[in-house]
């Protein structure tokens, strides 16, 4: 007749062996899912983009901006003409490369 401690620890065990078999499963499911290219842009609000420069700064000078009229960061049509507050001037392929 076998211990029901040692049987109870046994189902312990094998429980625990299964969930986290379903815990792994579940995180190569996610890793799967995760699609950095598909990463949804900004709203032209939530970047408060406006369709006139904000001085010299423009669309057109940022290099974000994707000719002939989109952006890399905010969504919909994208002026040259126009502005958002993520403008820059300094092209991130650059980043890291001054000493
Ligand atoms: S200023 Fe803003 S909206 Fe315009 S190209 Fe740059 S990041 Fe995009």
């Amino acid at each position: 007749m076998p211990d029901s401690g040692s049987s109870r620890r046994a189902f312990i065990r094998t429980v625990g062996v299964v969930a986290a078999a379903a815990a792994c499963g579940a995180a190569d499911a996610k890793a799967q899912e995760y699609k950095p290219q598909e990463q949804k842009k900004l709203t032209k609000a939530a970047a408060k983009y406006q369709d006139h420069p904000n001085g010299n700064d423009g669309c057109g000078a940022c290099p974000y901006f994707q000719f002939p009229k989109s952006c890399v960061l905010v969504e919909g049509d994208i002026s040259p003409m126009g502005w958002c507050r993520m403008f820059t001037s300094f092209s991130p392929l650059d980043r890291g490369a001054h000493t």
